[in-house]
This record gives structure tokens, sequence and C-alpha cells, in this order.
């Protein structure tokens, strides 16, 4: 009886330590599955030929992605859509004054790099949904053409009204230099790539090293992504067959002026025809000129016409439905489709991404049962303007609303350190993921390197404290610029988008020579960052599919918030004490008496001082916030402890709540001027492009002075924060009134 008691103890026991180990077996199985060979394999079949959206490649492409999934035993199929999709007939940028020059718009091939000579597969350089236009006037250099180089203007005195604007890459993204210049009354456009950016400044010029040789072109799209992406004719629906489009003519998103980019070759004889005043220090780049302001005689055409058709896009779409919860969805996406052979933007993201799919498929085959559904995407048309995420996410929003628990994205990767951005919600969480991932290079977690690198590149001996001391990295809130967009914010779903990098540099970016030659002579040659980002990406599907209570945690966020809250007082603090400086200064005569006769300077107008603004709501809001995240992570800690867990229904109760957390932050209305921007805490700035504006109502509403709709902002933000902190708290109750014995 003892004896056979023992034994059945031990049973148990053995039994217990099996169903364990299973649970981090599945992990380790996983993380021994990518391979760097088949990565290699994967980028050369992908970016074998040009796939931009609508050519011959790039439907290849998805028919391959398809078939190599279902190859896999994969469930698998492609949703298609029709979106506009502008393409060149006619671009002509000429100097017409003071001396002749035409622009050639050519990037050359390259003998040893083949790909780059498929020219007729080929799309021209050009900058996509700029509208058409022929135009001739006045240039003037622009910096980066960003709201701070438009007041150094105005200071010198230099209008661009009725001007063709020239502005450098950079700074900002490159949708915004055409907005800007339109709204300053320019009539043209021009963005050129200085070498100072990703030119000869840094290294050499491919072939003989990454970085953009004098012909290379950044080509891009400068849709107004910050008012809504996706298709410009399908605001806020999907661009299905028999969906209800918009004519072109009142389409918001196309640009007000033609825009071109051009190579840093073209600009030179450009720039080095103006005259007028020299460039501020800061203005000026690499190229071996002075750079001067104009307006002057010199003068340019600029001609662009494009054929404005519409374009199907395939977006391959693969689900590995959940054993337990098949409404709760852990969705993972990088884009398939690139500017030419897009052998690093996408090809790096997109192998790694297929990597981890093939090792699920691997883990399913030995009998592994996610919990939770799991949705795998290869995107079309991220390019032009995240078309193919965004026509998908606005097809299913209703669906998504109900079920989407997380997407985690990746695009374009390097080698170097783990970058991690998204919801501060799952800041803990992805923290743990980078905990378990192997450096390739150094053979820490990539999480201590991260940390390390952080101690050594703090700016500030409190911020190197920090950096030592918080349990948790500090993850980046997202902007734009990927195809998360439409999934945070539009649905409000958690978002995560992860990559690597920050070793390499180069200058291919949307150009003919991002292509496999390039890759696998100057970026990740080992693949090795491609390997680490499956395991990085698959460790954390798994967990997310597999964990009993969605892993979400809210004190990071609060912590978060609370900063984001202080920043906008410390802003408006600065910006009171720069206007009451500035006003004093203009009645002392600061700005006559300093100014030299010979280079004068506008004196600025008197401002009003910035009102007090009452920023009690949301201190309040951030306090409820705290406080039931802390009552949360009390409550998960001892059902984590407990020695019977939650039933099966309690747990789908508590993550339907918990779903609804990321949607709570978000408001029907949206953003003031931009509807279908909806989330209250994270948007791409309006000004900024890819850039991020955390609380963008309040913050952009200060930094446009716009007082009134600052405090009516200050009031929703706060409210959807309380309405977040109810569901928390609701949650931490249901939590704490689960038996655990
Ligand atoms: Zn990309």
């Amino acid at each position: 009886m003892r004896s056979s008691c023992l034994i059945v103890v031990l049973v148990l026991c053995s039994q217990l330590a099996i169903a364990q180990n299973q649970k981090t077996d599945w992990e380790l199985l996983l993380r021994s599955i990518p391979s760097p060979e088949r990565q290699r394999e994967y980028m050369q079949r992908l970016s074998a030929r040009p796939h931009h959206v609508g050519s011959a490649y790039d439907k290849d492409n998805a028919q391959w992605l398809l078939s190599t999934f279902k190859q896999w035993g994969l469930n698998a199929r492609i949703e298609s859509f029709d979106v506009l999709f502008p393409t060149p007939k006619e671009r002509v940028v000429e100097l017409i004054e003071p001396n002749k020059f035409t622009a050639t718009l050519e990037e050359p091939a390259f003998t040893v790099d083949i790909t780059s000579g498929q020219r007729v597969d080929q799309l021209p350089t050009y900058n996509a949904y700029s509208v058409d236009g022929d135009v001739a006037a006045p240039l003037v250099y622009v910096n980066y053409g960003i709201p701070e180089d438009y007041d150094q203007l105005e200071r010198m005195g230099i209008s661009v009204k009725g001007c063709i604007v020239i502005a450098r890459y950079g700074a900002a993204w490159r949708g915004i230099k055409p907005k800007l210049a339109a709204e300053k009354g320019a009539i043209g456009c021009l963005i050129y790539s200085d070498p100072k950016e990703d030119g000869y400044y840094h290294g050499d010029v491919f072939p003989d090293g990454p970085w953009r040789p004098k012909d290379g072109v950044q080509r891009g799209s400068v849709m107004d992504m910050p008012l809504y992406p996706g298709d410009p004719l399908t605001p806020g629906v999907g661009a299905t067959a028999d969906a209800k489009r918009i004519p072109l003519k009142d389409a918001k998103t196309i640009t007000r002026i033609p825009v071109l980019p051009i190579s840093y070759a073209d600009a030179q004889p450009l720039l080095a025809a103006l005259n007028g005043p020299v460039a501020p220090e800061h203005w000026r780049g690499a190229l071996p000129i002075t750079y001067k302001i104009g307006p002057g005689n010199a003068k340019v055409h600029l001609k662009i016409k494009s054929k404005w058709d519409s374009k199907t896009i395939n977006d391959v779409i693969v689900t590995i439905p959940g054993s337990l919860y098949p409404d709760e969805w852990i969705i993972r996406g990088n884009h398939h489709d690139a500017w030419v052979n897009g052998a690093m933007d996408p090809g790096s993201g997109l192998a790694a991404e297929m990597e981890e799919l093939r090792a699920l498929s691997e883990l399913l085959k030995k009998g592994w049962k996610p919990k939770r559904t799991i949705v795998y995407c290869a995107w079309d048309g991220e390019e032009e303007g995240l078309l193919g995420s965004t026509e998908w996410a606005e097809t299913h929003a209703a669906e998504l609303k109900q079920k989407a628990v997380v997407y985690i994205n990746s695009d374009a990767i390097g080698r170097g350190f783990i970058g991690m951005s998204g919801s501060h919600s799952l800041e803990k969480f992805i923290n743990g993921v980078a905990r378990d991932i192997e450096d390739p290079e150094k053979k820490i977690s990539v999480w201590k390197r991260s940390q390390l690198q952080r101690i050594s590149s703090a700016q500030s001996p409190e911020e190197r404290s920090e950096v030592r001391t918080r349990p948790d990295l500090r993850i980046g809130a997202l902007g734009s610029g990927s195809d998360y967009t439409s999934f945070l914010d539009h649905l409000g779903v958690s978002s995560l988008d992860i990559g690597y990098g920050g070793e390499d540099g180069g200058g291919i970016y949307h150009s003919i020579y991002d292509d496999f030659y390039w890759f696998t002579h100057f970026a990740d040659t080992e693949f090795a960052y491609g390997r680490a980002l499956a395991q990085t990406v698959g460790t954390a599907v798994i967990r997310l599919a597999d964990a009993d209570i969605v892993p979400y945690q809210f004190s990071n966020f609060a912590e978060t918030v609370g900063r984001y809250v202080s920043e906008l007082k410390k802003q408006l603090e600065a910006m009171q004490n720069q206007i009451k400086e500035r006003n004093q200064e203009i009645t002392e005569g600061v700005f006559s008496a300093t100014s030299d006769p010979k280079h004068p300077l506008v004196p600025p107008a008197t401002e009003e001082v910035p009102p007090y603004l009452n920023f009690a709501p949301l201190d309040n809001a951030v306090d409820a916030l705290s406080r039931s995240a802390d009552h949360y992570d009390k409550a998960a800690e001892r059902i984590s402890q407990a020695f019977v867990p939650p039933s099966q229904e309690a747990l789908k109760a508590i993550n339907g709540k918990l779903m609804l957390t990321e949607r709570a932050l978000t408001h029907a209305e949206g953003l003031p001027g931009r509807p279908w921007f909806k989330h209250l805490v994270y948007a791409p700035g309006a000004y900024t492009g890819y850039g991020v504006k955390t609380l963008p109502g309040v913050r952009e509403a200060i930094e446009l002075k716009r007082w009134k709709e600052a405090e009516k902002e200050i009031v929703r933000v706060a409210t959807a924060l309380q309405n977040e902190a109810n569901i928390i708290e609701s949650v931490a109750r249901d939590l704490d009134a689960q038996p655990t014995k």
C-alpha cells in the first residue's frame, strides 16, 4: 500500500514534470527550427524579379507563398482587393534658367549586380500618389521641408509662394514635404537624397560599399497617410469588387502639387544654380557646392503624368484554428510587395516570418494544439500606402474588433540590436520574450545586449540608472510606416512591431539596388538575425496563443501614459516661457539691433502667451489607471500561483474583457480632422508622418496653439483612460472572485 502509494505519487510527479517540460519544449522546439539557409533561399526566390503592386512577379510571389504554405499542411488562401495605383507615363525635371540641364531620372545597372539590369520590369523613379502636373517656376531650397524649416525661411524673408521647392530626404516622412510645401503656396516639389543622409558621406557607395550611389533614387509613396492609409478611393471600407468608391477628384490623400524624387547627381546642378542667401550651417548637405536658398534666377520645369489604373492586390492569409478559444486571434504580418526587387525591404522580414510559420507547422505535426487561433498574413501593397493590410483590416473590421487579441508586425531588418515598439500593455510581455532569445553574434540574450547598448547611449545619469534598475526596457510607441497602422490606430488592437538592426548602414532603400546581391554582400549576410527574428516572434506567438490569461499588463502602460502627461505639461510651459522671452526681446529691440543690414532677418511678430490648461482630468485618469493596474497585477499574481486554475468558462469571460482594454482607448469619432485614426493614445503625427505623437489629440492641439481644442481633447482622452481603468478594475475583481484552492 505504501509502496503503491509512492508509485502513484511518483507517476503523478513525473506526469506533471512531462506536462511542465512539454510546455517549455514547444518553445524550445520552435526556436530550434528556423534555418538561415532556407531564409536565404526564400529571399533569393522572392527578390528574383521586381515585384511592385500589379506586376506579374508580385502575383507570382503571392501564388508561390500560397502553395508553399499549403505544402506545409497549412490552411492558406488569397484575399484580393482592387486599389487605385498610379504609375508614371511622363516625368520631366529640367533646369531652364539660367542654364539648361535635364535630369536623367534613371538608375543605371551595375554588371556585378545582375538583377539591377531588369530594366523592363522596374518601376521608374517616382513618388506614388503625386497629382499630375506641369509647372515651371523659380526654385527654392527648403532643407528637409519640415515646419521648422519654413519658420527659418520666414525669418529670412523668403516665401515659396508660386515656387518649386527642393527638399532633401530625411527628418520626417517624405509625404510631409509636398503636403507642407503646398500649404505654404509652392506649386511643385522635388525630393532628393543628399549624400550626407545615406551616400558617400558615410562610406563607400554601391557596388563597392552599401551606400547610395550618385544616381540612386528613393522611390516612395507621398499619399497623405496621416489622414488615412489604404486605397484613396475607399476610405474606411475594404476595397472589395463591389465597394462604393469616391471619385478620384475627391480623394484627399493625393498630393495637391506634383512631386518627384531625384538622385544627388540630378540635384547637384539644380542646387548649384541657386543664388540668394547661403543656407544656415545645419541646412548644408555633403555635396561639393555652397548651399544657397534662392529664389533667384534658377528656374525649373517639372512635369509628371501618371496612368491612374486600378490594380489587384493579393494578401496571403494562413489560419491555424485555436483548440480552446477559436474566437481569440493572434495575428502576425509582414508585407511581400516591394518597390523593385526588395531583398531587404521586405524580403529580410518576410523570410523570417516564413520560417516562423514553417516552425509552427512542424509543431502542429508533432501534436501541438494552440489554444487560440493564429492568423499569419503576407501583405501586398504595403509600399504604396499600407494597401493590403488596410483593406483587409477594413473589410474584416467588425470581426477583428470582436476577436483580435494582438497584431505583431515586422518589416525590413538587419544585423544588430532588437527593436521593440508597440502597445505598452505588451511591454512586460515582449521584454520576457527578449530575455529568452540568444543574440547570434554575442551569445548573450538580445534583451541583455539591448540593455547594455542603452546604458552606453544614455543621455543622462538618470536615464542610465533607469536602464540599469527598471525591470523592463522601455518600448517605443508606434507612429506609422508599416502594416500595424490599421490594427492599432484604426481598430484598437494591441500591436507590436519587432525588428533587428543598427549595425549595418546603407543607402539602397527603395532603389533598384535593394536586391539579393546587396543584401548578401552588405547586410545580414549569414541570415543570423533573420533566424533571431523568427525565434523572437515565433516565441511571442506561441506564448500569446497558449497563455491561460492574455498576457497584457497595465502598470507599465499607466506609468508610460503618466510620462506622456508630464511631457505635455512641460511642453506647454516651455512654449509659454519661450513666447514671453521672445516678446520681451522684441520690445527691447534685440532683433532689429542684431540683424546684419547686409543679411537682414525679419523680426518675429509678438504673440499671445499660451494660456494655462487644466490637466486635472488627465492626472485623475492616470491615477485611476495606476490603481486598477496595481490591483490587476496582484489579482493576476494570485491566480498564477493558484493550485486550481480558473475554469475554461471563467477564463473565456476574463479574456473577453481583457481584449476590450485596447479598444477602450479608441473613440468612434477619431482624432480632430482625421476621423480614420481612432486611437487616442498613439498616432502618426499629422506633420511628422511616420513619427509618433502620443496623446495625439492633446499634443497636436498644443503644438498648433488651438487651446479650446486642447481642453476638449484632454477631457476626451481622460474619459477613455477612465473607461480603461474601469475595465481593468472589473477584470481584477473577476480574478479575485476565482477560487484558488
Ligand atoms: Zn517594408
